[in-house]
């Protein structure tokens, strides 16, 4: 298959939709002023061959789809221990919701909701160094080294009250082992990582190679592991978008309020595709359009 052309296709098609719909995350100034009009698509295949079109070497704010990587060093570390205080069930709520949190006594719903992730942040901060951690993991998995924002990252603070209300709604019942401020600072950073498409498609490269380095070949996850992850993409990574992900996609995919997105094709490649409008469901707008037009083109899914 020509990847390169499918790309470049895709890329022609949904440029003149650039600024026809969705609107920019506006929570942060940073993020406010990112200009909408732009689009970048890459992925890399598990035989190392890469293809990229529009923006895919601009760095943008990766924000939530930081949680996959978070997730898998919780899961390295912790195995079957990591799911005795975070569940595995779409959560049917908005992604930074403290209804469930009460009802269900404080274990998150899973792990790509805040809750979840904040929970995921607090067993890396018991583990070490979390940010230093997850930054070395990116970038040894795309083989460059990778940085946070650190402009976001103070805003991610500075305005994370509800974030903050569910860190310390979960300490209450005794799901955060540490202490808040260690945590969520481990949380605000990772959501503040910028990379560019071509950097996450080679990144995420174990997840469509039962576990193993997307460049060395080493083991990240076994292979039991790396499947579970994408379960959780497909089942719980696109909001409350979810369902129409997979009836229109049918890939596991990970996305972030800075319009990033990140699919799994498992045992074929690894595509991020990046446009920052948002729809209503805080998913990228071209985004999630690239990924439909990807697999039409295609045919790849796991359905
Ligand atoms: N950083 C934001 C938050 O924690 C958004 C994360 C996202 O969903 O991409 O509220």
């Amino acid at each position: 298959m020509d990847f390169q052309l499918v790309l470049d296709q895709i890329n022609t098609e949904l440029r003149p939709l650039l600024g026809e719909g969705g609107k920019v995350a506006s929570y942060i100034p940073a993020l406010a002023r990112v200009s909408p009009l732009q689009f970048g698509i890459a992925l890399r295949t598990c035989d190392g061959e890469v293809a990229q079109a529009g923006d895919s070497a601009v760095p943008f704010s990766i924000q939530s789809m930081s949680k996959v990587f978070s997730l898998t060093l919780a899961i390295k570390a912790l195995g079957e221990a990591l799911w005795d205080r975070i569940g595995r069930e779409p959560s049917g709520s908005p992604f930074n919701s403290l209804v469930q949190l009460e009802t269900e006594r404080g274990i998150p719903r899973n792990p790509f909701i805040n809750a979840g992730a904040i929970a995921v942040a607090d067993r890396l901060v018991s583990l070490g160094d979390g940010k230093a951690e997850l930054l070395a993991l990116l970038s040894r998995l795309c083989g460059e080294p990778v940085s946070i924002d650190t402009e976001v990252a103070q805003s991610e603070a500075d305005t994370g009250y509800r974030n903050t209300a569910l860190a310390n709604f979960m300490k209450g019942f005794g799901t955060l082992d540490n202490d808040i401020a260690t945590v969520l600072d481990v949380y605000f950073n990772q959501c503040a990582i910028a990379m560019t498409c071509e950097q996450v498609a080679c990144a995420a490269g174990y997840l469509c190679r039962d576990g193993k380095h997307p460049l060395a070949g080493t083991p990240v996850l076994s292979s039991a592991q790396a499947r579970r992850v994408n379960a959780l993409m497909l089942t719980c990574g696109t909001y409350d978008a979810a369902g129409e992900f997979a009836f229109r996609i049918g890939l596991p995919c990970k996305s972030g309020v800075g319009g990033g997105i990140v699919a799994v094709v498992p045992d074929h490649l690894t595509l991020c595709v990046w446009s920052p409008a948002l729809d209503e469901t805080g998913n990228s707008f071209l985004g999630r359009q690239a990924l439909e037009l990807f697999v039409t083109k295609t045919g790849l899914s796991v359905f």
